[in-house]
């Protein structure tokens, strides 16, 4: 056994050092999708430049045969993981799953065992010839298998270039750095292989298909490393599309559908036979889009697609034209939205309730204030009601220099009313003298119950004599109209009231002088026998 380092030699050892130092930092940082790959790929490139730099060195043919078998231990992976990289990074690795990926790496295995059992069948190499004279090169006389190989092995790598260009060239989706990094990735396997198809080889007995694929590991490694531009995988839009939430269709110019997602078919309720058919065929939803489909610009719209179980659809149809503007088809996009709308219908319900609510609290606040401030048997506003009007209309009269009149009355005798025909007639003879009171008042004036059979009816603008005039009024009109008015068991009973009027400026300016004056001018009237009107003592009263 002996050996000489040849330049090729030396070459592909420098490969496999760097190759390895490069693995590590790729170790590193092995997280991102498709690493860790890329990290077995580099262990491969570094393997494969290993053995064919020892096959390069070595002197004897034994010796570089067994290297050379070797070659074939690295060179299978290095294809295949080239090839699992590409799909990983274009998204395509679905299809190598499973089952099949045990058919891809059967080729690299088929192949090794080939090459390892040659002095069998010779389908290899079918022999060897020493190379020129002072070289340390061996030829080999290649046989079908060896073709066979090869051919398999660069399938998968011209696969491999054929995933990445198609993710270079993928539009919007690949920054440029990052395509340019792919495409020089590509580049390098392919040129190796022109150059190896041809026989064109720099430096006699280097095997230039480790150095291509060193070439091709160090660029995607500085993709992955200093440059971090292939850390983002762009999604292949086919799985985009296909793993969408939303019902994707796609119809034609005469609204046949030509491709739909899983979700479309889940949503409403078809099959792949759906492909194919008119969309009018699909019930629920030609009707409601037709117009959006017949515009130039589509639209949006939502609706109930079906009600059992309910189904509210968000739906979206864009127009897909060509590059001249001509519409080639339609985009139909579909949400479902039914918890959604179901939460907006339950907010609606909802809202409606507490307006409704708040209506009803309304009404009874101004019930309760009705209440709290009007007598409950007669109806009159009642004295909390007076003591909030009086002393504004006091005012308003002073600023105006106006006047204002009030008339206190009385019901004469009541408690014998009382005692002879019952409390009911009594009410009764209340609410009738409430009820005089009330059609004999203007709009402006106010008319309450005081306490007990005591009444005031207060005058805004009404001059003092034309109180007293209408208090006269009131007291003939009260004793007049009873009689008809009682009932049964008191008819023929008479009544009379007493009542005492003052005014403001007149006799008080405020409102519990006012009262007095006209409570003072009401006891008058029952001193002077009762069922008759006076006028409260004119004092001097000082305007501010
Ligand atoms: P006078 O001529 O001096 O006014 O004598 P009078 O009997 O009317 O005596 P007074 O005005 O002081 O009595 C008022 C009575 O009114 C006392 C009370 O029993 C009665 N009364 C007070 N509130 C009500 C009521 O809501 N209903 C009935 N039926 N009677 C009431
Ligand atoms: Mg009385």
């Amino acid at each position: 056994m002996g050996w000489i380092l040849t330049s090729s030699g030396a070459i592909l050892f420098s490969v496999t050092t760097i190759t390895l130092i490069v693995s590590w930092f790729v170790w590193n940082r092995r997280e991102f999708a498709g690493g860790r790959v890329l990290f077995f790929l580099l262990l491969a490139i570094a393997g494969y430049a290993l053995v064919a730099g020892l096959e390069a060195s070595f002197i004897g043919l034994r010796w570089k045969i067994m290297w050379s078998t070797l070659e074939y231990v690295c060179s299978g992976p290095v294809a295949t993981l080239f090839l699992i990289f590409a799909s990983r990074y274009s998204g395509y690795d679905r299809w190598i799953r499973g089952w099949l990926r045990v058919v891809v790496w059967s080729i690299p295995s088929g192949a090794f065992v080939l090459v390892a059992t040659n002095s069998l069948h010779h389908w290899v190499w079918r022999g060897f010839l020493p190379g020129p004279a002072g070289s340390n090169a061996v030829i080999y006389i290649h046989g079908p298998g060896f073709y066979a190989i090869v051919a398999a092995l660069y399938a998968y790598v011209l696969i491999a270039c054929g995933l990445l260009l198609r993710s270079a060239t993928r539009p919007g989706v690949i920054r440029q750095r990052q395509s340019a990094i792919l495409l020089l990735g590509t580049l390098f396997p392919i040129a190796g292989g022109i150059l190896y198809i041809f026989g064109i080889n720099p430096i006699e007995g280097l095997d230039l298909i480790p150095i291509s694929f060193f070439f091709t590991g160090i660029v995607l490694s500085i993709g992955v490393g200093p440059l971090h531009v292939l850390d983002l995988i762009p999604v292949a839009r086919d799985t985009l599309v296909e793993r969408m939430p939303d019902a994707v269709l796609v119809l034609d110019t005469r609204w046949r559908v030509i491709d739909l997602n899983p979700e479309a078919r889940k949503l409403l309720n078809l099959d792949s036979s759906a492909i194919g058919r008119s969309i009018e065929e699909i019930p629920g939803i030609w009707d409601q889009i037709r117009s959006y489909c017949d515009s130039e610009n589509g639209g949006r719209t939502e609706f109930l697609l079906v009600e059992n179980p309910l189904r509210y659809v968000d739906v979206r149809v864009s127009p897909l034209s060509g590059p001249d503007q001509r519409v080639l088809g339609y985009l139909i996009m579909i949400t479902d939205i039914t918890k959604r709308h179901v939460a907006e219908v339950e907010l609606k319900r909802a809202n409606e309730r507490l307006e409704a609510q708040i209506k009803e609290i309304e009404a009874l606040q101004v019930e309760l204030r009705k209440q709290a401030t009007s007598d409950v048997l007669t109806g009159l506003f009642n004295r909390r009601r007076l003591d909030e009007v009086l002393p504004r209309e006091l005012k308003r009269a002073q600023y105006n220099r106006g006047v204002v009149s009030l008339i206190l009355f009385d019901i004469d005798h009541f408690k014998q009313v009382n005692d002879r025909y019952g409390h009911e007639v009594g009410d009764r003879l209340l609410q009738f003298l409430a009820h005089l009171l009330q059609e004999r008042t203007r709009p402006r004036d106010m008319a309450c119950r005081y306490g007990g059979d005591e009444f005031v009816l207060v005058l805004p603008e009404t001059p003092l004599d034309a109180a007293a005039a209408r208090a006269d009024e009131i007291r003939i009109a009260f004793s007049s109209l009873w009689p008809s008015a009682a009932p049964r068991e008191c008819k023929g009973e008479t009544v009379s009231l007493s009542a005492g009027v003052a005014a403001c400026p007149d006799h008080a300016l405020t409102e519990d002088a006012l009262i007095r004056s006209v409570d003072e001018a009401m006891y008058a009237a029952k001193e002077a026998g009762r069922n008759r009107v006076c006028i409260a003592n004119a004092k001097k009263v000082a305007r501010h």
